[in-house]
């Protein structure tokens, strides 16, 4: 790819943004540029909205976000609605149980739904309004001083004023502004999986743990799903090499890392994944980049600063981005490169507290021996005739509703002015 930056400052205001990735921060992006009246285009490789991944929670500055949205309203039509989680033993007998809120460090409004279903609410609400391209990707990236040039590998070359590389963790757009995806990814020692699977358990809104050393294995089912979710996480200090679109390889590595495995239900569970075509399989590691921009090129959401699954923030984060970038642009009137520091500055705090958490966080999935499980175990089972279970509970919410409010909401005159140009608070409220 040929990429110069060029002197900005006379330029007239960025109106067409392409934004590479139509998951999360790619469609939320594309819905606040819209209303802020850029024309924003979506490119997805995936040739339809892709469906499958995990439950994502949605806590503190994010439902705010999700409400400025209006999608709130549709979220809590699609929530989980999980009502408990428990440890189990070898046998599938309970050792300790926990209401959902506890177990996914929710208070107040957060609420928790399912990727695929947020990324579809956020698709439709934008779809009649913004340009998308499936089943394309960009090929090469030519800046020059009024725009980039895009070339793709399907649709005709076309210029835009600003891209936007909204394309995950292994995201193709950073690849080709700043290079070697290995030099930005912090392994953090674990994979993990999840996938689509027959509710044989017959879990109700229930989400089911087993440990082993080193190993986490969970089913669960939430509202309204005939199915369930099966999700295997095990520990892996060293990486293991493989092609992140190879989904047979990921399959295998899966079933080697567990085939030892005999406790629970692991050996029907894992066959599951065989048949499963939502596959999901990713190493638990970190995006660190020095710089999310390089001229009028911006990244956004996994793409420019994973926090990985440990974090149970990367979807919020992403949302909160999304609002963020957008707010920066509009506000800087076309001074794209104005709007990319204070977009920055305002994110990365929070971003790095939150990577700082989940390096933490990703030993408590994996816990490396037997007698940590058992600890693990025992305090679950006393917590409920525990005098000051409330107060334990607490504390356990509390280090997650910091993360979730980490990044506080940027008032944006240009959002104001929408709502009162709208159908007033009503249209924005949910
Ligand atoms: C199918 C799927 C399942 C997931 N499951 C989980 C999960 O179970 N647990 C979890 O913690 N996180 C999961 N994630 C990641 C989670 O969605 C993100 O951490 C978070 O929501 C931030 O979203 P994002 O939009 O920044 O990135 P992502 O959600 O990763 O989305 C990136 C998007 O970019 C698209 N893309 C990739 N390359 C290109 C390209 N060259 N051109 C155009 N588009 C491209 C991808 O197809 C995808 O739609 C999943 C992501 C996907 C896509």
């Amino acid at each position: 790819m040929t990429h110069t930056v060029h002197p900005t400052s006379a330029h007239r205001p960025a109106r067409t943004v392409l934004i590479s990735g139509a998951s999360i921060a790619g469609p939320a992006l594309a819905l606040w540029l819209h209303r802020y009246g850029f024309e924003p285009t979506v490119v997805e490789r995936a040739d339809e909205l892709r469906a499958g991944g995990y439950k994502v929670d949605l806590r503190g500055t994010a439902v705010d976000v999700c409400r400025r949205m209006g999608i709130m309203d549709e979220v809590r039509a699609h929530s989980t609605d999980m009502q408990t989680g428990s440890y189990v033993d070898e046998n599938n007998r309970t050792v300790g149980e926990m209401p959902a809120e506890i177990f996914g460090g929710r208070t107040g409004d957060d609420d928790e739904i399912m990727r695929g279903d947020l990324a579809r609410i956020l698709y439709e609400r934008t779809r009649d309004d913004v340009e998308y391209l499936f089943g394309d990707s960009i090929s090469s990236l030519a800046e020059d001083e009024d725009g980039v040039l895009v070339t793709f590998e399907n649709s005709a070359p076309r210029r835009f004023d600003l891209v936007v590389g909204a394309d995950g963790m292994h995201s193709h757009t950073r690849r080709l502004v700043f290079g070697d995806a290995q030099r930005f990814r912090r392994h953090l020692g674990a994979y993990i999986s999840i996938f689509t699977a027959p509710n044989d358990l017959n879990l109700d809104r229930h989400e089911a743990y087993h440990a082993l050393p080193n190993k986490l294995v969970c089913a669960y089912s939430s509202r309204g799903e005939q199915k369930a979710k099966n999700m295997f996480v095990f520990a892996s200090p060293a990486e293991i090499p493989y092609d992140h679109r190879d989904v047979a390889a990921q399959k295998s590595i899966l079933t080697n890392a567990f085939s030892q495995d005999r406790s629970w239900e692991i050996p029907r569970l894992l066959t599951n994944a065989e048949s499963a075509d939502d596959f999901y399989f990713d190493s638990i590691s970190l995006i660190e980049m020095d710089r999310w921009s390089k001229g009028r090129i911006v990244l956004l959401g996994d793409a420019a600063h994973c926090t990985s699954p440990a974090s149970g923030q990367g979807t919020g984060l992403a949302l909160i981005g999304a609002y963020t970038l957008a707010g920066e642009l509009a506000a800087a009137e076309g001074d794209f490169e104005k709007a990319f520091a204070a977009y920055e500055h305002h994110m990365r705090p929070g971003v790095e507290h939150t990577q700082a958490f989940a390096q933490k966080f990703v030993g408590e999935m994996t816990m490396d021996s037997k007698w940590k499980i058992k600890l693990r175990l025992l305090m679950l089972r006393s917590l409920p005739k525990m005098p000051w279970r409330n107060f334990i509970a607490k504390k356990i919410t509390e280090d997650v509703q910091k993360m979730a409010h980490i990044v506080p909401i940027k008032e944006y005159r240009e959002y104001r002015e929408y709502v009162e140009d709208a159908a007033g608070p009503a249209r924005c409220a949910a």
